[in-house]
């Protein structure tokens, strides 16, 4: 769905690229992060490929054609939501949504279906001026949909919600995700990537350090170990550490098991995305500016 080679970025009146060299690929129904600190450059890509900024060097292809042969049809097809919610206060949420998918040609969704998947539905007649912050979040992911997108772009999807609209949120993007639409987030919270995306982007400096599954980022700097905590025969801890490959074959580990010692803990080493983020950029979520 999205084919990006070789993206610079330089802002106008800047001396300074904010993109270098961006190369990755986002199949039809693949969820992808854009994870890095403040200032990585996650929004700037975003900003380009929902064509809000121009003059970027490099190849873009969306759907099949170049971003920047695209027209105004081009947002019939992407579903964009924003951190900051921007709506119409004096209408309900009804009619803000209504509004919103007036000005859309192709198949629409029900507004109260919509609603329904934010939860929302119950406030379809509240003014937004009535709406709390979390409940205008939702809103803003609704809002998004009822065009029905093909690509859906969200910055920061989960920020400012309460733990229950985060885990409805996501398992909406999962619903969506599973029924063919394609998603591109941005984020700097690890969690969030980790659970949410089938790939990953690790992006400090305007670079793209490295692209893969979150379980395969794990998994190649994981250490495979077992670790085994146990009160030895004078009662003082001990710490083991057995390799988990051939486990069952490994005699010193089958001995400490059987050897009646009290065992306190047992468990495999994985590392974090936080881990793998740190070791192979160097920075880690929270620097930047
Ligand atoms: P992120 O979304 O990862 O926090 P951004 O894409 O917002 O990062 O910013 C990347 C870099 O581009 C930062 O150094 C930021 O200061 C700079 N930048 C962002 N917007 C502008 C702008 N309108 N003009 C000039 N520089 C900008």
């Amino acid at each position: 769905m999205i084919k990006v080679k070789n993206l610079d970025f330089t802002y106008p009146k800047s001396t300074t690229p904010t993109l270098q060299g961006l190369d990755f690929e986002i199949a039809k129904a693949e969820i992808v992060g854009f994870l890095g600190p403040s200032g990585a450059g996650k929004s700037t890509t975003q900003n380009i490929l929902i064509a809000m900024l121009k003059n970027y060097q490099g190849n873009i292809e969306i759907m099949g054609k170049e971003l920047s042969t695209w027209g105004k049809d081009y947002y019939e097809h992407i579903g964009v939501s924003f951190e900051l919610p921007n709506h119409f206060l004096k209408l309900t949420a009804k009619e803000n949504l209504q509004h919103f998918s007036s000005l859309y040609n192709g198949k629409k969704e029900d507004v109260m279906d919509v609603l329904s998947w934010v939860d929302l539905a119950d406030h379809a007649d509240k003014k937004l001026s009535d709406f709390s912050k979390g409940m205008k979040i939702r809103l803003n992911v609704a809002r998004a949909l009822v065009h029905r997108p093909k690509i859906l772009f969200l910055d920061e999807p989960t920020s400012g919600l309460d733990p229950v609209n985060a885990a409805r949120i996501k398992q909406l993007v999962f619903n969506l995700r599973d029924n063919g639409t394609t998603v591109f987030l941005t984020t700097h919270n690890m969690t969030l990537a980790d659970q949410m995306c089938d790939r990953v982007a690790f992006v400090t400096d305007g670079r793209l350090r490295a692209i893969d599954k979150p379980s395969n980022f794990k998994k190649q700097f994981g250490k495979r170990l077992v670790d085994i905590q146990y009160l030895d025969a004078n009662n003082i801890l001990q710490i083991a550490n057995f390799s988990l490959d051939d486990l069952g074959k490994n005699q010193d580990f089958i001995n400490l098991l059987n050897s009646g010692q009290y065992i306190e803990t047992i468990h495999s080493e994985e590392t974090t995305l936080e881990n793998v983020f740190i070791q192979i950029t160097g920075q880690n979520l929270t620097s930047g500016n």
